[in-house]
């Protein structure tokens, strides 16, 4: 048994991504050929947003983003404690400060309520200038925004989705990808939606947004990429990733209805001996992860594991445990929810062929 199935949704698919695959080698067109664009468009209309502009990976996107914003040394730049290193990895790449948050314990998302007071304690400390917020979808749920976009208009801040594992998911209908003023998503082959190699891509609705992004990802190009009007970044996605995720989008929406079918089978089977995840009434998750708690982890672990079935641990360290953040200056105890998290949770297999 795989934790996520590549193999099975490659057997479906076969023909049509070898067909797409082909019509790339025929066209030659390898840097943003059409095939860049026709999924540009396909995936504004899944999200339901202006703009879709991909690039070169997730971590690329969330660092679009932050160029946009214009984040930059002496700003604060608040995210969960309790994700991928990439979220909090990309503030301090431009040189602010990852101010870190604690989770809430029932979705395991950024909790609203320790985000505002983490907010109101870097304005009574005075050194660091709020500036935005990124929140993350953490397995697949999207974060509570109707409460998160409450505390970043009440104190002025930008808000970035980190939809990397959130593709797919939805508050009330409206989907993931489409929260905050930016957000951003992954193409990892194992997030939901994923490629055969590395991609990104940021939607927004702000005309003058997506204007900077395109800019941003070809070297800061002005008229074209020999006129550079700003310091940009090669940041693209290459056509063949493109025309692969075309048909994998194009089936996406069936595999979302397996995830959720699996999730259900899950929760009928392991409710009477685990907490399982919570979806919140009007939420839907694309379960980039289907994940547990337990107190003895390692022994549950290896008993999955005796019967054939691969486990794994997102995440065992928490961003303010993190070698490269130790001169934040965090200690152990300073978010307890986020902490009994990483020593205790694991991610059973999930995909939509299971
Ligand atoms: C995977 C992931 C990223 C980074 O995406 P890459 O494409 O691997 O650069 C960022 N944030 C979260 C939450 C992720 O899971």
């Amino acid at each position: 048994m795989q934790f996520i199935d590549l193999e099975a949704q490659y057997l479906h698919l076969k023909d049509k991504i070898n067909a797409r695959i082909q019509k790339v080698l025929d066209h030659g067109q390898y840097i943003m050929g059409p095939e860049v664009q026709e999924l540009e468009q396909k995936l504004a209309e899944y999200v339901g947003v202006k703009h879709a502009i991909t690039c070169a990976n997730g971590t690329d996107a969330l660092t679009l983003a932050m160029m946009v914003l214009g984040i930059k040394e002496g700003d604060a730049v608040f995210c969960p404690t309790f994700t991928f290193f990439a979220t909090a990895e990309v503030i301090a790449y431009e040189g602010a400060t990852p101010v870190f948050v604690d989770s809430d314990a029932d979705t395991f998302n950024i909790c609203p309520i320790d985000l505002e007071k983490r907010i109101q304690k870097v304005i009574e400390d005075g050194v660091l200038t709020p500036k935005a917020i990124i929140a993350v979808d953490l397995f697949g749920l999207p974060a509570n925004y109707p409460e998160i976009e409450k505390v970043a208009k009440k104190y002025s801040l930008k808000l970035v989705e980190d939809a990397a594992q959130g593709f797919g998911g939805s508050i009330k209908g409206k989907r993931a990808g489409s929260f905050g003023d930016m957000a951003t998503t992954s193409f990892f082959p194992a997030k939901p939606l994923g490629c055969y190699g590395d991609g990104g891509a940021v939607f927004t609705n702000n005309d003058e947004y997506a204007e900077l992004i395109k800019s941003y990802r070809v070297h800061g190009k002005g008229h074209d990429k020999y006129d550079n009007v700003r310091i940009g970044m090669n940041s693209r996605l290459d056509t063949i990733q493109a025309a692969i995720l075309i048909e994998k989008l194009a089936e996406f929406p069936i595999e979302l209805i397996n995830r959720n079918r699996a999730a259900k089978c899950y929760e009928l089977e392991l409710s009477p001996m685990y907490v399982t995840p919570k979806v919140p009434q009007h939420y839907v998750s694309s379960w980039a992860q289907y994940t547990l708690m337990s107190g003895e982890r390692d022994t549950v672990m290896a008993a999955y594991k005796d019967k054939g079935i691969p486990t794994f641990v997102y995440y065992k360290t928490c961003m303010h445990q993190q070698t490269a953040f130790e001169y934040l200056n965090y200690k152990v105890g300073d978010f307890p929810v986020a902490e009994r998290l990483a020593k205790q949770v694991f991610s059973l297999p999930m995909h939509g062929y299971l």
